[in-house]
């Protein structure tokens, strides 16, 4: 087996890291704090950061990558292995690009959607216009999504909604809500619901601010009062919402930043070289030489998953029990990372954005609180395990 690049592929790799580098300001690495695996603290989500997230966006589509993986009949180049490597570069660099729209709405559009709901949204998700957040989680309603209470009441050539939806990050910088509802509450459940497309600015949308860990404004909880969506807007068909948001879901669960993962232990390498504790370098500490080995092996693997799934998709399949592997893998692994920068770091690593002795800009205290979660978001790492023990190994459900 040949796990090299082409040279096609490395000269693609090549551009997109020079795009970057020339596009990205100068000191995007102190403003931009992220922390692999997690969500609370992506630049895309903060609304300081919003001029740059949709100025670069739009570069990123009329590059024509925001659509790399598509068919070439709506503009892509059905091309899953060049997407993914953008989207390493992309990750590396910590640049605001990607988001739901992109990466969950469009492939799910792709598969299912109506040809006027590709007409409508794939031009404008391609060239970046377009944003979306994902309207899944209720009060009551998140591992369980069958629970969800909000409806929507058939009305001829409209739906009227009604309900709340929680933990919607980034729905109050984007412009679609991307929801799943009830329509047939009688039906049982899988087939009780249908996935649909809400405009942010419909009269009857509400969204209210949630402050995250790292006290960044990256979620909402957002309120449907008699919310009117033309039927249009139903992505795939109606009461079959699960089985599409499966799909989304699985999309989502694909839709990883890579390049930072090894950013960061780059970084954390150099550290180690530069620095000196107790009159011995830290890059002569046995403990921290053994955690940064144990990193970067860990790392290697991710990226293997990483290449496969992309290598699944050009195969015309759309990976499963690959993408909960992978999922649950980085998320965990965004953990372990932000656990190892702080063993490394010692009590500098716990230093907030801010102080003048805190290495990186504060990066690893506030990645600290924020990798805790990745692992719940997009599906807990209970649930992904439990998909690939009844998908992926074929066990009974567990009771
Ligand atoms: C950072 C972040 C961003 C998010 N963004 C969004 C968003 O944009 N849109 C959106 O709709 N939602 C979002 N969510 C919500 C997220 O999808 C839910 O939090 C998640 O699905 C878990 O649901 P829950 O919080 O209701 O926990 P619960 O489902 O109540 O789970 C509680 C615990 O029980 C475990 N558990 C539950 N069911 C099972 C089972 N069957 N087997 C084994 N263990 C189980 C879970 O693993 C967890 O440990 C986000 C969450 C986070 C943390």
């Amino acid at each position: 087996m040949d796990f090299s690049f082409t040279p096609e592929q490395l000269a693609f790799r090549k551009e997109v890291e020079d795009f970057v580098k020339a596009e990205l300001p100068p000191d995007w690495d102190d403003q931009a704090v992220f922390w692999p695996g997690s969500y609370g603290t992506m630049p895309q989500m903060e609304s300081e950061f919003q001029e740059i997230t949709r100025r670069f966006n739009r570069m990123v589509g009329e590059k024509g990558w925001n659509r790399l993986g598509w068919p070439e009949e709506y503009g892509g180049r059905n091309s899953a292995m060049k997407a993914a490597i953008a989207g390493d570069v992309l990750s590396y660099y910590r640049a605001p690009a990607g988001g739901v729209a992109v990466t969950i709405a469009a492939p799910t559009i792709l598969l299912v959607g109506s040809e006027d709901l590709k007409r409508e949204f794939l031009p404008r998700i391609a060239s970046g216009e377009a944003g979306f957040w994902l309207a899944y989680s209720e009060p009551n309603a998140g591992s369980d999504l069958a629970a969800i209470k909000t409806t929507a009441v058939d009305r001829g050539d409209h739906f009227v909604v009604n309900g709340q939806k929680i933990w919607s990050s980034g729905a109050h910088v984007t412009e679609y809500a991307w929801a799943i509802v009830k329509t047939d509450p009688e039906a049982p459940r899988h087939r009780s619901a249908t996935l649909m497309i809400i405009p942010n600015d419909t009269p009857g949308v509400t969204i209210k601010p949630i402050i995250n860990i790292c006290g960044n404004h990256s979620f909402n909880e957002v309120f449907f009062d008699d919310v009117r969506v033309p039927k249009k807007y139903v992505v795939g068909e109606v009461n079959q919402g699960f089985y599409n948001v499966m799909l989304a879901l699985q999309f989502e669960r694909l839709a990883i930043g890579s390049g930072a993962f090894k950013r960061v232990l780059e970084e954390l390498v150099q550290y180690a070289k530069e620095t000196t504790r107790y009159g011995r370098p830290l890059a002569q500490d046995p403990h921290v030489r053994r955690r940064l080995a144990e990193m970067a092996i860990e790392i290697e693997m991710f990226y293997s998953f990483y290449w496969q799934s992309a290598w699944i998709q050009d195969q015309g399949r759309v990976p499963e029990t690959e993408a909960s592997a992978l999922k649950l893998f980085f998320t965990e692994l965004g953990v372990k990372l932000a656990n190892t920068a702080v063993d490394i770091l010692g009590p500098y690593g716990l230093l907030d954005k801010g102080s003048p002795w805190a290495p990186f800009g504060g990066r690893v205290a506030l990645g600290y609180l924020d990798s805790i979660s990745g692992p719940i978001g997009a599906g807990t790492s209970e649930i992904q395990k439990s998909i690939i023990a009844t998908r992926g190994l074929g066990l009974p459900r567990a009771r």
